[in-house]
């Protein structure tokens, strides 16, 4: 979990606002709880957005996963599958390399980053338009891009709801958001199988997540947005590509396309503004 000092906030389920939920696991000083009532599953409490915000330095980005150049052109291919060119927004878009591709590919592009570090390397290494904050406080007009991507950025926002609804306002009719998340039925069976085993598993993956989607919470969200589900599928993200990740993304890209079931590591979903 969040492991540098902070202060943190008990906070209610951000999709349905109940405060009813049980605790599936303890980490102190954090619990991962799930609403009782729409089945979100969260950190509760939380550390507040402000020291969040501190956490991603230049060592982060250094470091962390996402910034691929094989899972990106997976990505843009997703995307291009559904519309091939226009004003694409990515949301907490790293050190750019999405954007990068995108803007090669012909695309108009800007991004979103929290960090200072990120946005300024953007700005002046990428000459890409980026927005030093959240979304909820870009000031652009309604309606002002056909597509916004947000990869592996949902699980870390203090209130995705409130992002899901902004990104609804920025998009033009027909607009679409792709996002791409950890799927937490894969981490729920990786810790049974664990489990019986013998050996304790922690149910998260990544120690500065706040909300742990499985596809129908995250559907339920996207949908409370105000968008139609358009597809839900499995996200290749892997930094360093071996053909055994190829072979798991095309076998469980093929389970969730036939028989419906969506147990990959990472999914990805793609939603619809409606016309
Ligand atoms: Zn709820």
């Amino acid at each position: 979990m969040v492991k540098i000092c902070m202060e943190s906030k008990a906070v209610e389920c951000n999709l349905c606002n109940s405060n009813n939920s049980e605790v599936l696991q303890e980490i102190k000083p954090y619990k991962i709880v799930k609403c009782k009532n729409c089945q979100l599953i969260y950190l509760n409490p939380q550390p507040l957005s402000e020291d969040i915000t501190k956490t991603y330095t230049a060592d982060y980005y250094a470091t962390n996963w996402g910034q691929g150049l094989v899972e990106n052109k997976y990505r843009l291919r997703t995307v291009e599958r559904f519309k091939k060119r226009g004003k694409l927004l990515d949301v907490g878009c790293g050190i750019g390399v999405f954007l990068g591709l995108a803007r090669k590919n012909g695309w108009q592009v800007a991004g979103t980053e929290l960090s200072e570090f990120s946005a300024k390397y953007i700005r002046d290494k990428l000459n890409i338009e980026c927005f030093p904050g959240r979304l909820e406080d870009l000031e652009s007009a309604s309606g002002s891009y056909d597509v916004i991507t947000l990869w592996h950025v949902i699980e870390h926002i203090p209130e995705p709801l409130e992002v899901l609804k902004r990104a609804w306002e920025l998009l033009s009719r027909g607009g679409m958001i792709f996002l791409a998340t950890p799927n937490q039925n894969f981490w729920r069976i990786a810790r049974d199988v664990k489990r019986r085993m013998g050996v304790n598993r922690d149910l998260v993956e990544n120690e500065k997540h706040l909300y742990f989607f499985t596809p129908h919470s995250l559907k339920k969200m996207l949908e409370r947005a105000g968008f139609k589900i358009i597809e839900t599928g499995v996200d290749f993200n892997k930094c360093k590509p071996k053909l055994e990740h190829f072979l798991k993304y095309y076998w469980f890209s093929f389970v969730s396309r036939v028989l419906g079931v969506n147990c990959s590591k990472a999914m990805l979903m793609v939603g619809q503004k409606g016309n």
